[in-house]
């Protein structure tokens, strides 16, 4: 299960309901930012989930509505006093525009709290245990851009019946058939695994896409996703300004979504240009289960 929280859902310009992009990804205990525009720390704040335990942030690129809010939210908690060593992971390219920047205010090397780099390359980033999460480049004017994908994986669970039918007792020995052990039951009989386990179920996938130009080429790591969280920058009738600023339309990001078997669509990072109503509206029509993203909303898949 991935618990989401969006923190920031405009594009580059704020406006009075949308803060700059971020959003708080939550699992299994872990909470990982993905982009801290301008004022994150705050929407931290407002939203309810507070700066503990957050120690991971996750770089779509470098543009500034994405990473302004860094030496902002790095301030906070260095006079917070936090020991807590914050690993930020992007492209190389993005993490040389965060160092400059950390390094313009603090010198070289040096920022309020323990920071660790940790370049992106294609593949995966971390392994949770309960979950992991994989990157993959995306093409997104001349930055050094990457996408996320979060999965945890399927379970078989215990068929109660089957347990029940075969004699296998409350207690221990359930466990151990959970875990893929056999176990000796009373009267010496052995019971498999594969006897008493269900099918695979309840693995979930979450892809997140920051600012992109084309979908070309993304299939691969979208597809069969539960949720996509994608950036819908322009409508359908602005095509031509999306391309010249290396964005998405509505419409192209619910095609993206329908042509990969994805089970919901959230889109974000809207122009304060148009209404949510319209952007919705353009999308249902080709993805009806799409939502738009509004600054504190949460989301669970
Ligand atoms: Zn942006
Ligand atoms: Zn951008």
């Amino acid at each position: 299960m991935f618990a989401l929280t969006f923190l920031g859902t405009s594009a580059s310009v704020p406006s009075a309901e949308r803060n700059h992009p971020a959003l708080l990804v939550e699992a299994a205990g872990k909470r990982i930012l993905i982009d801290c525009g301008e004022g994150t720390q705050r929407q931290l704040l407002r939203s309810g989930a507070g700066f503990r335990r957050l120690d991971r942030i996750l770089l779509t690129h470098a543009h500034l509505d994405h990473v302004l809010g860094i030496p902002g939210l790095f301030s906070t908690l260095g006079l917070r006093q936090t020991s807590d060593v914050m690993t930020i992971h992007g492209g190389p390219g993005t993490l040389d525009i965060v160092m400059r920047l950390l390094a313009g205010l603090w010198g070289p090397g040096r920022a309020p709290i323990p920071v660790e780099f940790a370049a992106l390359t294609e593949g995966q980033v971390i392994d949770a245990g309960d979950f992991t999460i994989d990157c993959f480049p995306v093409r997104h004017r001349d930055t050094d851009s990457f996408g996320f994908s979060f999965q945890s994986p399927a379970r078989r669970h215990l068929q109660p019946d089957r347990l029940a039918s075969l004699g296998v007792p409350d207690g221990p020995l359930r466990g151990e058939l959970a875990q893929g052990r056999p176990v000796v039951i009373e009267g010496g009989r052995t019971i498999d695994p594969e006897d008493v386990l269900g099918p695979p179920s309840g693995g979930r996938k979450l892809v997140v896409i920051g600012d992109t130009e084309t979908t070309e080429a993304l299939s691969q790591y979208v597809a069969d996703a539960d949720m996509l969280v994608i950036e819908a920058t322009f409508l359908d009738r602005d095509a031509p300004t999306a391309r010249d600023y290396g964005h998405l339309t509505a419409a192209e990001a619910a095609a993206f979504a329908t042509a990969n078997n994805v089970g919901q669509l959230v889109l974000t990072h809207m122009s304060g240009r148009y209404e949510d109503e319209e952007i919705l509206a353009e999308a249902a029509r080709i993805f009806p289960n799409s939502r738009i993203a509004a600054d504190f909303d949460h989301v669970v898949v």
